[in-house]
């Protein structure tokens, strides 16, 4: 069977609309709630985020975004709801107290989708109307909202579909479980995926879903791969931050992608231990990927020159997928030894490759998936092609 994202977003529908019920009645998250006299905007569902509110006239309203602490990189993730008692047309003006207008306005439609509205922006506001029908929510989000409920679904699709595991490397700070996925756990080699250390990032999340889905279909060049490698896939690394709908950090206001040396933070600490103990019983790391997002496509690279186990496979990867897809692949190499990032981390202490996999934040759900398709066959192929001597 092949997997597919959209099989996934459907099953996950479920869970989401579950999910918002249930945090609505316990109020777990003291989120904002802004009530006036016909129409009313809250985020008490997961990954909501919404500060403050002001009435303007009965149909304009400004609505204030501040993150959750400070100073943060500029991804400034807002997540609201809209109703009204009567259906109303909305102008609704988004001010961000820090940061920058970074994402587009999204509505999420009858079908699940989320749609890219008309908007006008400034440097730190974003305007656009709409119209609120007679007592039926309106999402808007600053992307798709992809909570823990997502990832619950998800894990278990890609499972039922393969026979996966899913497991657990540990607990976030708020106690959240760090679930994985694995298909070889008899593997000499371990080759990891992780992804969402950023909660906003969201391109790449949908990049790693697509990306490991390819990995997990059943046909040939997968199924050999599979067997060679034991392929562990960490989606969801913050949950706390996804949850709070937090910019950047996770519960203490750490940067995870900062923190891999110092480890000050259960989720460092719990994969960084996992790694370890696969090691001790003889599972050797060979390669990391780290899904992201920014303002354009872009692999952030190991040096040609480092050596690393496996080495030159990165940069043999990246010209078998420029050669697979219409655009340029950009590979941005960098080597800062001691820096907190994870791709530096996994060099520095395991000396093993490993890539950032950026993808930019307005890039279409279509390309990110034809992309992530082609860039985990191309991949599969420069791995199996090195180690088995085999032409695929
Ligand atoms: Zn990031």
């Amino acid at each position: 069977m092949v997997l597919n994202t959209s099989a996934a977003i459907s099953l996950w529908k479920k869970y989401f609309w579950l999910s918002v019920l249930c945090v609505v009645s316990t109020d777990v998250f003291a989120r904002q709630s802004c009530e006036f006299e016909k129409t009313s905007f809250d985020s008490n569902f997961p990954a909501g985020r919404l500060t403050s509110c002001q009435k303007l006239s009965e149909q304009n309203y400004r609505l204030i975004i501040s993150p959750a602490f400070s100073p943060v990189n500029p991804s400034a993730w807002y997540a609201f709801r809209v109703r009204a008692k009567e259906t109303i047309e909305l102008d609704i003006e988004i001010v961000f107290s820090t940061g920058f207008a970074r994402y587009s306005p999204k509505l999420l439609m009858s079908d699940q989708s989320w749609k890219v509205l008309p908007y006008q922006k400034t440097e730190r506001t974003i305007s656009f109307s709409l119209t609120v029908p007679k007592e039926q929510s309106q999402y808007i989000a600053a992307q798709p909202i992809l909570d823990n409920a997502y990832y619950e679904s998800w894990l278990e699709h890609v499972s039922a579909s393969t026979d996966a595991e899913i497991f657990s490397v540990g607990f976030s700070e708020q106690n959240n479980e760090l679930k994985a996925l694995q298909v070889s756990p008899e593997s000499a080699l371990l080759f990891l995926i992780i992804g969402r250390q950023h909660p906003p990032e969201v391109t790449g999340a949908l990049a790693l879903s697509a990306f490991v889905e390819r990995l997990f279909e059943r046909e040939p060049l997968a199924e050999q791969f599979r067997q060679f490698v034991n392929i562990v896939v960490i989606p969801q690394v913050n949950p706390d931050g996804v949850k709070a709908g937090k910019w950047r950090h996770n519960s203490h206001g750490i940067d995870l992608n900062r923190d891999w040396h110092q480890r000050s933070q259960q989720e460092t600490q719990s994969i960084h231990g996992f790694i370890k103990e696969r090691y001790e019983s003889g599972q050797q790391l060979v390669f990391a990927l780290d899904f992201h997002s920014t303002n354009r496509n872009v692999y952030y690279t190991m040096p040609a020159e480092k050596e690393l186990y496996w080495q030159g496979l990165t940069q043999e990867w990246l010209a078998d997928l420029t050669a697979r897809i219409s655009y340029d692949v950009i590979d941005a190499p960098s080597d800062r030894p001691g820096n907190g990032v994870f791709k530096q981390y996994i060099a520095d202490y395991f000396h093993v490759q490993a890539v950032t996999y950026e993808v930019g934040d307005e890039t279409l759900i279509e390309e990110i998936k034809k992309t992530a398709h082609a860039a985990a066959e191309a991949l599969m192929i420069q791995v199996l092609s090195r180690t088995t001597g085999e032409k695929f």
